[in-house]
């Protein structure tokens, strides 16, 4: 069940190169391989987000809509690269190679998947929706019906500069329910940073009709990520609770460069 993503994607033999480097071979060379940070426990049983000790909720959890958030490794290095590939390279394939890796974490049983469309504009400039692609690959994979079940009522500009309560309040009345949304939801979306898009989606699969909507990530943005090896320390200065690692090196902070 839980495999490493080399071994999911080994099988699938594309004259790719690596998505991480570029350089590589495919999916990931050796020594991307090694910089990726899966996420596991302990962790936020809700979101996902990793954790000192495993809680219950933490205050990195996307908003009450949703039933519960998951991804299979952090926003950086390798990953990050992989995930850019796909959204502005049209590396197409890495959609299924990511897809594997999401299908291999324990998932809520649901009915049906679909995910945060991208607003028209977008999705006509890059040719495809990057969100979509990989929420019909990991439709593939559980043999669930892919829908596009929600859709943009208004054109928002780049989150990228805006302070986490902006994004909440510059999501709401953002998407509204398409069709029929059938009860049980797996929400799809490429990133989760802050949970305001993903969030926004799931009050309009819930204004539809859903009851239970869920949602998964190829990549999550983490503040600070537990050291591999040796059990995590509290930072004492910053009184947060994000394991640290002792000594400088281990330190890994997503945006650094790989190394
Ligand atoms: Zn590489
Ligand atoms: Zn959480």
């Amino acid at each position: 069940m839980h495999q490493r993503v080399g071994e999911s994607v080994a099988g699938v033999l594309f004259p790719r190169r690596c998505a991480g480097c570029g350089l590589g071979p495919w999916p990931f060379c050796d020594a991307c391989q090694g910089e990726i940070r899966p996420l596991g426990p302990p962790w936020c049983e809700r979101c996902g987000h990793p954790a000192r000790e495993s809680v219950a909720a933490c205050a990195n959890c996307p908003g009450s809509p949703l039933a519960g958030a998951r991804a299979p490794f952090a926003y950086s290095g390798p990953i990050r690269a992989a995930v850019r590939r796909l959204k502005f390279s049209g590396w197409r394939d890495v959609a299924p190679a990511l897809a594997r890796a999401v299908v291999t974490m324990d998932l809520p049983p649901v009915d049906v998947v679909t995910w945060v469309p991208l607003a028209r504009r977008r999705r006509a400039e890059r040719g495809y929706d990057q969100a979509r692609a990989l929420a019909r690959a990991i439709a593939r994979e559980l043999d669930l019906p892919a829908r596009q079940l929600c859709r943009r009522t208004v054109s928002t500009s780049p989150q990228a500069r805006r302070t986490i309560d902006e994004r909440h309040v510059a999501m709401q009345g953002v998407f509204a329910p398409r069709g029929g949304v059938p009860d049980r939801v797996l929400l799809v979306d490429d990133v989760l940073t802050t949970g305001a898009t993903l969030g926004a989606c799931a009050d309009a699969l819930t204004a539809g009709g859903a009851t239970f909507v869920y949602a998964v990530v190829a990549a999550r943005s983490v503040r600070r990520l537990p050291h591999r090896g040796g059990p995590p320390a509290l930072h004492a200065s910053s009184g947060r609770a994000y394991p640290r690692s002792g000594p400088r090196p281990g330190l890994w902070l997503p945006g650094d460069p790989p190394r």
